[in-house]
């Protein structure tokens, strides 16, 4: 039993207005954790400078909070500790925590260098690295720098696989050399990368239950790895199924007739929130209600693993007023 309190969060990016697809996903992972009579926390995944900006972030939860998806701690507008712009000194800390175990390199490798040199694909479709720069001299790594040239810092993953049963998708297992490689800790401008950020936090703050779209599934064994390296407990993981549009493309940023801006002109909290339920398989018609009233018939059965299509003669009968 684990005697962890119950932490569920949501880790939005302030990059855009939120979409039906990431509503969909918030309102499982607050789903989850009120039937399990948990707290929910919010962190705003402001990292990438050029992405995200505080006016995204400012509507992004007044959205959640006119959708009724409240959380019990975490990001507050004026307080700087959930954003991940300000959690720096965090990142470094755990940076050099791996870097002092040895596990840590430079990469100096270009975009081409990368394409030529990279190994068949990973599990998820993107290229594993060669590995190149890891065996670099330090009169090597002492010429490139003084070329110019900035490098990116990778982590150097052990042959072994990481396995764990995810709540929604079973048994999942990877070998980190394999399927995922060296991955990036931080850019070459500096910038942390995303897979050492949400590994800090989400051990720093005691997340015990991750609920996120499965497009994020094949990076969980990185981020599991990460974490027992900095000494947390990772916590468990459910991946849900993503929106499509009826070409079954992915529902994205783009879609701009079904983001936040176009939904809340058009329809009600209510509206909304029983459209998701009902693509959520938790309830047979589209019917109008609240997130608490799906709270007793949510389950991970119901919700399954195929992504949903979004067509237009649901979208008519359930939100266009
Ligand atoms: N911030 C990420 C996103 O919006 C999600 C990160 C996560 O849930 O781990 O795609
Ligand atoms: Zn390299």
């Amino acid at each position: 039993m684990d005697e962890r309190r119950i932490r569920g969060r949501f880790a939005p990016s302030p990059s855009g207005r939120m979409h039906l697809g990431n509503l969909f996903a918030a309102l499982l992972a607050w789903l989850d954790v009120r039937c399990l009579g948990g707290e929910m926390l919010l962190r705003m995944e402001d990292l990438d400078p050029d992405r995200c900006r505080r006016e995204y972030a400012l509507r992004l939860a007044d959205d959640l909070q006119w959708l009724g998806l409240d959380w019990d701690l975490g990001w507050k507008a004026e307080e700087e500790t959930y954003w991940q712009s300000a959690r720096t000194p965090y990142y470094a800390a755990a940076f050099e925590k791996l870097a002092g175990k040895g596990l840590v390199y430079p990469c100096y490798c270009s975009r081409k260098e990368l394409l030529a040199a990279s190994a068949p694909h990973g599990s998820d479709g993107s290229r594993v690295y060669s590995g190149r720069c890891r065996t670099l001299s330090e009169t090597e790594k002492a010429a490139l720098s003084q070329s110019g040239r900035k490098p990116a810092w990778r982590v150097w993953v052990p042959a072994a696989e990481i396995s764990f049963v995810d709540g929604n998708f079973g048994p999942q297992a990877q070998r980190l050399d394999r399927d995922c490689g060296d991955f990036i800790l931080r850019r070459s401008d500096g910038v942390y990368a995303y897979q050492l950020a949400v590994a800090e936090d989400d051990g720093h703050m005691g997340v015990t239950r991750v609920v996120r779209g499965w497009d994020l599934l094949f990076s969980t064994p990185r981020q599991i790895w990460l974490m027992e390296q900095l000494g947390y407990e990772p916590p468990a993981y459910c991946h849900v199924p993503l929106l499509c549009s009826p070409e079954g493309r992915r529902l994205a940023k783009r879609d701009r007739d079904l983001d936040m801006e176009v939904l809340r002109q058009e329809s009600t909290p209510r509206q909304i929130v029983g459209l998701l339920g009902y693509l959520a398989g938790l309830q047979e018609k589209p019917l109008p209600l609240t997130p608490r009233e799906l709270i007793p018939v949510f389950s991970w059965e119901k919700v399954g693993r195929a992504d949903r299509v979004v067509d237009h003669a649901v979208l008519e009968k359930a939100i266009r007023r």
